[in-house]
């Protein structure tokens, strides 16, 4: 079925985009990153060791992760609905995002949806790794200050508590962490299309991957 990779570093907007993208071609939305915070999420709750590799591996293929789609993907645990505590686990998922083991669980579950249904997922390595067959591939990236920016004016339209300085501080981390990892870092496929989106208000990005993806046949 036809997909869509759209990659790129914390807060570049991939979540939003993807799911406008999604529902102007009537293809289901994928987070790829929702599910690495859940698997984190209930590793953290199982009391893992998440800096050991070694035990997280363990536990990855007995996580009861399951995703449903009513309204957008709602990621469950043990049927438990889950998607609205995500927004805590930026930096549990990133710990458990280096672990092969967890990598491959959640390929699996992404690829068999790919396969029934037509799909835009969003990730680090959906376009190098997860899809490399994509029929369009998108990297969408933005400064740093401005993704903060966004990330932080998020969480607190959320109600949650936060700091912009801080949310620049993880985002620069996290942006280590996933392009230095051993496993599938974050990186930018030889075919995908750079999508700057520092200037670039959501509406822009939108129109400007709609107009690629029916360029693409889509
Ligand atoms: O996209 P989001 O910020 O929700 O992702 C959370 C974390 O999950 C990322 O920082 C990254 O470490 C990991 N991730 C990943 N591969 C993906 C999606 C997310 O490693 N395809």
């Amino acid at each position: 079925m036809p997909s869509i990779a759209i990659d790129g570093p914390s807060g570049a907007g991939k979540s939003t985009v993807s799911i406008q993208v999604a529902d102007r071609l009537h293809m289901i939305h994928l987070d790829s990153g929702a599910m690495y915070r859940a698997v984190g999420m209930y590793m953290a709750r199982q009391g893992a060791d998440l800096q050991n590799a070694a035990d997280v591996a363990a536990r990855a293929d007995s996580v009861p992760l399951t995703l449903t789609f009513e309204n957008g993907q709602r990621v469950r645990l043990d049927g438990e609905d889950v998607t609205d505590e995500l927004a805590k686990y930026s930096y549990t998922a990133s710990q458990v995002s280096k672990v092969p083991q967890v990598r491959e669980k959640i390929n699996q579950i992404l690829r068999s949806i790919a396969r029934d249904m037509g799909v835009v997922v969003d990730g680090r390595d959906i376009g190098t790794t997860v899809l490399p067959q994509a029929n369009l591939k998108i990297y969408l990236t933005a400064d740093p200050a401005a993704r903060a920016r966004r990330r932080y004016l998020e969480l607190v339209g959320r109600g949650m508590e936060a700091d912009e300085a801080q949310v620049l501080r993880d985002i620069i981390q996290r942006d280590y962490e996933d392009t230095h990892r051993a496993v599938s870092p974050l990186a930018k496929a030889p075919d995908a299309v750079e999508v700057d989106c520092t200037h670039i208000d959501k509406d822009g990005v939108v129109a400007e991957i709609l107009r690629l993806a029916r360029r693409a046949g889509l």
